[in-house]
């Protein structure tokens, strides 16, 4: 791509930030330091949870939440096939079974009847996932794991600031996960957050980011000696421990989140705007009682539109330098999926409909108003060179 090229996403640096990680460079402790404490604070005062704990990446997050919870071989969990595959494969990593159920064609999350009617007796637990930040249906789940007694859990990865009347994502379920990969709402290059009100959940998954050591193990001082419960390991653990340079840009970010949100609803509002009256595109729906936190804009095409068509509405908007994407494929069709547990296509129609026509446009803070028009225009001009192609 040239210098006039539009990316799909952009992270949002600024002098905050650049002064925040020399500060841990220039204090010499890079890994297990304030800073992380700093970070997990203002993450949990914004979700209004008691505990957040910082960990490498969302999907090390995802993998020691199912630990804490002690899932394992046999156990069920119901989960959504349209997702980035981590929300999934976490399931694998303990040798659970991902149970998939189809969408709801509006807000792209789990229809909720299917949620109800795909419970068994192995089920251990309804992982939902905020699809490109959209809360819809998160109080519907709630209910229907309350009436199983079984836990509501949330990849809160795309949903870092949404609402929906008043509660926050990472707090509808008894634990959550953030993500803050270079392309989420804030980042800190790799990392994640794991979010709950249950002190035991939580102590666990401190435990077992850092290898399992107890609570309450003193880190080695800069030159001193580890003491004692350093080399104690009480369960099997990880280094799923975030550096404090990565925290460093969580905590700028977290200043600048309603900053950050605030740019990201007037770039939504420019595309919905420019967007809502064509009759080839469906607008994402939102709820009128959900406050979004854009992850990314995607629209989707009409039912009309194959998957083929879509691919080449995508193809001619990267040729002239529009950085657009097709978020996401099924996560039951991926080859490894099919093979390990037969899926195949026509299982989830619904999922694969959507997934066949959707088109993520260039989304970021500082997306300006002509680039908007320029991304616009030409996707207008690829969807009518897709329909001369029809006639
Ligand atoms: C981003 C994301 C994750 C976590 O990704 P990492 O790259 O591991 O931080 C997990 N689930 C979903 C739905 C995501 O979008």
């Amino acid at each position: 791509m040239g210098a006039s090229e539009i990316p799909l996403s952009r992270p949002d640096i600024t002098a905050l930030e650049e002064e925040f990680v020399l500060r841990v460079l220039r204090s010499g402790r890079l890994s297990i330091g304030p800073m992380v404490e700093e970070f997990e604070e203002a993450v949990a005062r914004r979700v209004g949870c008691r505990h957040a704990i910082a960990v490498n990446s969302g999907t090390s997050g995802l993998h020691i939440m199912l630990r804490s919870l002690n899932i394992g071989p046999g156990d069920e969990i119901i989960t959504t096939p349209f997702s980035f595959i981590a929300s999934s494969n976490c399931i694998l990593y303990v040798n659970a079974t991902p149970v998939f159920v189809d969408l709801d064609p509006k807000s792209l999350n789990m229809d909720p009847d299917k949620v109800a009617s795909a419970i068994t007796p192995r089920t251990k637990a309804i992982l939902a996932v905020e699809t490109f930040g959209n809360p819809a249906h998160m109080d519907a789940y709630r209910a229907i794991a309350a009436r199983h007694e079984i836990p509501l859990i949330e990849d809160c990865c795309e949903a870092l600031g949404t609402s929906y009347r008043g509660r926050q994502a990472g707090s509808f379920g008894r634990i959550g996960v953030f993500g803050f990969y270079p392309n989420k709402q804030i980042t800190t290059g790799e990392g994640g957050m794991i979010v709950t009100d249950d002190a035991r959940l939580a102590d666990l998954c401190r435990s077992m980011r850092n290898q399992g050591r107890p609570l309450g193990w003193s880190a080695p001082t800069s030159g001193g000696a580890p003491t004692g419960s350093w080399l104690k390991h009480e369960r099997l653990g990880y280094n799923y421990r975030l550096p404090d340079i990565s925290a460093a840009l969580g905590v700028a970010q977290m200043k600048r989140l309603d900053e950050i949100l605030r740019k990201r609803q007037a770039v939504a509002q420019a595309y919905i705007e420019r967007l809502a009256g064509n009759a080839h595109l469906i607008m994402p729906t939102i709820d009128e009682h959900t406050v979004m936190s854009w992850f990314v804009f995607v629209v989707r095409l009409a039912t009309s539109y194959s998957g083929d068509e879509r691919d080449r509405i995508i193809a001619g908007l990267r040729r002239h330098d529009i950085g657009a994407s097709d978020y996401f494929p099924c996560i039951h069709l991926q080859p490894f999926y099919r093979e390990q547990f037969g899926f195949g296509p026509g299982m989830f129609p619904i999922a694969e409909s959507v997934s066949q026509r959707t088109i993520a446009l260039p989304f970021y803070n500082d997306l300006s108003e002509r680039e908007i028009d320029h991304v616009v225009q030409t996707l207008d001009v690829m969807i009518s060179r897709e329909n001369l192609k029809r006639t």
